[in-house]
């Protein structure tokens, strides 16, 4: 059955008996016709080992599977959207009533709740004044602007934004002490940055690795890389057991990277350079109680026994990283 791509308001339907859930409130699933797959991919699209293991269908005929991978622990669709798929995609997301006033076009309720957390451990790790953040895939920078809010009064005298997206609107800087400038590519960056920021990106990239590399060359020696990734695998198991499909919002999502991914990515298996693991932990809830309630409640209940269990408590939905380059 195809699913209407871009009706917004709905992130729960039912399908004939079975119940199918959206995993993320901002993006929508869409039905890929053939010419708008990339081949079958066997090998791995981050670390390249062909170890991977089918764990649910992303979509029917052609199919589309989540498999994952033995050596990296990425969560990968087997058959990626073309870039002609991802544009018209993409296209159609920043056209959505959702995202029709600058407000929204990040993927976050609260920016500055937000904001406040990433300049908190930022801080709690550097104590530089002039900073530059790059912030991939960043919208319009409102996150990185409310990050740069934050730093100012922890005591930072300067912070310029660069943000890295193909939304060509930013918001203006609310303080004479922050800019903030665009470009579409990475490739159009070339001074490193004290501070890089990829929440919600990386999930959303085919072939994340070059993506990754990119970043890590132009981070600051002693610059902290902060990224924030879905990862409902292990919900998506669960539900499965009681017939409720998590919808992995393919083709925005087409990876599911958790606590096991980032922190042997980081202990140098896949990381180029020298990283040190800050913080890593279940993500921050990018909902709030005043827009998105019950979805919001549920996702504190669900990351709350991590804090007692620990890395056996896999229920998350989500994960984030802080890593200093050394
Ligand atoms: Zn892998």
């Amino acid at each position: 059955m195809k699913r209407q791509p871009f009706s917004v308001d709905v992130n729960e339907k039912t399908i004939g008996t079975e119940m199918k859930i959206s995993a993320a409130v901002f993006h929508q699933s869409m039905h890929l016709e053939t010419d708008l797959l990339e081949p079958l991919g066997h090998e791995c699209p981050i670390c390249g080992s062909i170890d991977r293991k089918p764990l649910c269908l992303l979509q029917c005929t052609p199919d589309v599977v989540l498999l994952d991978c033995a050596v990296c622990h990425a969560a990968s669709a087997s058959r990626m959207p073309t870039d002609r798929a991802l544009e018209a995609y993409y296209a159609k997301y920043y056209e959505s009533p959702l995202f029709s006033d600058s407000a929204n076009r990040t993927t976050f309720d609260g920016t500055s709740r937000f904001g406040r957390h990433l300049a908190r451990v930022y801080r709690q790790h550097q104590r530089d004044l002039h900073i530059s953040i790059l912030d991939i895939g960043g919208g319009d920078g409102a996150i990185s602007h409310a990050v740069a809010v934050e730093l100012l009064k922890k005591g930072a005298s300067k912070v310029d934004i660069s943000v890295v997206d193909y939304n060509e609107d930013v918001i203006l800087p609310q303080d004479s002490r922050i800019t903030i400038s665009r470009k579409a590519t990475l490739e159009e960056i070339s001074s490193r940055h004290n501070f890089i920021i990829a929440s919600a990106i990386i999930e959303h990239i085919p072939k994340p690795c070059h993506i990754l590399d990119s970043c890590f060359n132009l981070l600051e020696k002693g610059g902290i890389f902060y990224a924030r990734t879905p990862y409902m695998v292990p919900i998506m198991k669960l539900c499965g057991h009681f017939g409720i499909k998590l919808d992995l919002t393919y083709p925005a999502h087409v990876h599911d990277l958790g606590q096991k991914f980032w922190e042997s990515y980081f202990n140098g298996k896949l990381s180029r350079g020298t990283f040190r693991t800050l913080r890593s932990r279940p993500s921050i809830v990018e909902t709030s109680f005043r827009e998105h309630f019950l979805k919001t409640l549920a996702a504190y209940s669900l990351k709350s026994p991590w804090y007692l269990i620990g890395r056996s408590y896999k229920l998350v939905g989500g994960w984030e990283i802080f890593a200093q380059k050394s």
